[in-house]
């Protein structure tokens, strides 16, 4: 059995993992040797376990995708399944914030900036789907 730390995750043996879409994350069973052995990556590239982007599900669904594999679903406009993995206003990384997640907006993230570039964000996203809705795009 083999737990999984930071150093130990770059000895996990990726022919072992399976990788399988599961609505909007990659579900990476790693192999009955390693503790935890499922894992849940999301389309930021960054597994929800502890290890984060350093995990090696995140390598698992990257050589996946490579072969061809299929894509998680994409969620609709304005939604996150998870948070961006960088700030898309000054593209820092991003640490997920519980108290700004929502039903409907998603996982909520703050920044260096704190929440100011979250709402700048939320705000972009309300301003182009009010656009799509006038040209009548649903969305
Ligand atoms: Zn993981
Ligand atoms: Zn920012």
């Amino acid at each position: 059995m083999q737990t999984l730390t930071r150093s130990a995750a770059m000895t996990v043996r990726q022919q072992l993992a399976a990788v399988r879409v599961a609505g909007y994350f990659y579900a990476v069973d790693l192999g009955d040797p390693v503790r935890p052995q499922h894992h849940r990556v999301g389309i930021n590239g960054e597994c929800t376990c502890s290890l984060g982007r350093a995990c090696p599900a995140v390598d698992a669904v990257r050589s996946y995708l490579a072969e061809g594999g299929q894509r998680a679903e994409r969620p609709p406009f304005g939604y996150y399944p998870v948070r961006p993995a960088r700030c898309p206003v000054c593209h820092a990384n991003t640490a997920t914030a519980e108290s700004l997640s929502s039903r409907n907006r998603g996982e909520g993230w703050i920044c260096p900036s704190g929440k100011s570039h979250y709402w700048q964000h939320r705000a972009t996203i309300s301003a182009m789907r009010r656009k799509l809705v006038a040209h009548g795009k649903a969305v």
